[in-house]
């Protein structure tokens, strides 16, 4: 057997700590003769397993008691219209659109009340987070949205907009757990969780309790109300149990590497090994206003598609896998999500310099 090192934007890497546990606990979970992809989501086995995840998630992100987390099926994109759906009581609400999911989000709102952009970053495709200090924020918003690690063109927020008092909700699928947060900043954060967590098919939606009412949009299904799912602890309907025990894995992998503080750490020293290199290189240069980069995404170039593409095949010969940029960017791409050892960067930044003296 041999791992390559996947930078893929989503479905990632995954701690091969946990991927060997789970494979270890396949055929016969603690004692039980089945995997747990087999037992019943209402059995006492699930249960443990479904309320350990949360409450190990509680403790990582210290989530304050007056907000739910719910473990929902349909991904992040299913979010975009749940939200609307459940928090436009005036029908209105304020966009900023930093990124392709920012964008579909915001379109999506507008089948459901008016969804004004307020600010954007399209006019240098992506590259940069606007200045959020002092937006126009619509006096009738019921909430302000953002997409606060933009996973296609690398930005992050690293100061969350002025919404002057109106309820945050922000898109973190790919840096949720990433470092810290204060989550009581947030009326809602929700990631989906194939980036930096665990296996694809669910969001993980933190939520504030006063955000999740019976009055939603008229016609709203009920799979698609919030309080269906905080009402049933996430157990309305079979939720995706293999999910939610790898995610559960996970955020045990998290608090033994020593928490959220901990991993913060190892990605600024992860990114810092890659981004150093793009700024001193001759050949590839990164993509992004230095201030916005992202510590997760790093997209890069060489502003030669040919070479470029040189590039995603030999180091695929190399071991280093899904390079390849966004279609929407071309270039490159590394994504450098929690489970990305140090090594793997390292062994990047070496094959580059590799790269970089056999084609200048
Ligand atoms: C990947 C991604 C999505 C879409 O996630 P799905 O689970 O495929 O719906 C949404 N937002 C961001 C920031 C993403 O990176």
């Amino acid at each position: 057997m041999s791992r390559v090192y996947n930078f893929s934007a989503g479905p990632a890497v995954l701690p091969e700590e946990v991927l060997r546990e789970a494979a270890d606990e396949m055929l016969d979970y603690r004692g039980c003769g089945m995997s747990v992809m087999e037992m019943s989501h209402r059995s006492g086995m699930f249960e443990t397993i479904i309320n350990e995840a949360e409450a190990d998630l509680r403790d990582l992100l210290q989530i304050p008691d007056n907000y739910k987390v719910l473990f929902l099926q349909g991904g992040a994109s299913q979010q975009f219209a749940m939200i609307p759906m459940n928090l436009m009581k005036n029908g209105e609400a304020d966009y900023i659109v930093t990124g392709q999911w920012a964008k579909k989000a915001w379109q999506e709102a507008q089948k459901y009340g008016k969804a004004n952009k307020i600010a954007s970053s399209e006019d240098k495709t992506f590259s940069y987070i606007p200045d959020c200090s002092d937006l126009d924020i619509t006096p009738n918003a019921d909430y302000v949205y953002i997409c606060e690690n933009n996973t296609i063109y690398g930005t992050k927020f690293k100061e969350l907009p002025n919404t002057k008092g109106k309820t945050l909700v922000s898109d973190v699928s790919s840096c949720l757990l990433s470092e810290p947060v204060d989550v009581s900043k947030y009326g809602i954060l929700y990631g989906g969780v194939q980036k930096n967590i665990g296996p694809a098919g669910m969001v993980i939606s933190i939520i504030r309790e006063d955000l999740i009412t019976e009055d939603v949009m008229k016609g709203t299904p009920t799979m698609l109300t919030f309080k269906t799912h905080a009402d049933a602890g996430s157990l309305y309907n079979t939720p995706n149990s293999y999910c939610i025990y790898m995610c559960g894995k996970v955020f045990k992998w998290l608090k033994n590497m020593g928490g959220l503080a901990v991993m913060k750490e190892r990605n600024e020293k992860k990114a810092k090994l890659l981004y150093d290199f793009l700024d001193e290189s001759h050949l590839f240069k990164g993509t992004v206003v230095p201030k916005d980069r992202s510590l997760m995404n790093v997209p890069f170039v060489t502003g030669n598609a040919e070479l470029d593409a040189k590039f995603v095949k030999e180091a695929k010969e190399a071991g280093l896998e899904n390079l390849k940029g966004h279609r929407s960017v071309g270039g490159m791409r590394a994504s450098i999500y929690n489970a990305m050892p140090v090594e793997g960067v390292e062994t990047l930044v070496n094959f580059m310099k590799k790269f970089e003296k056999e084609n200048v």
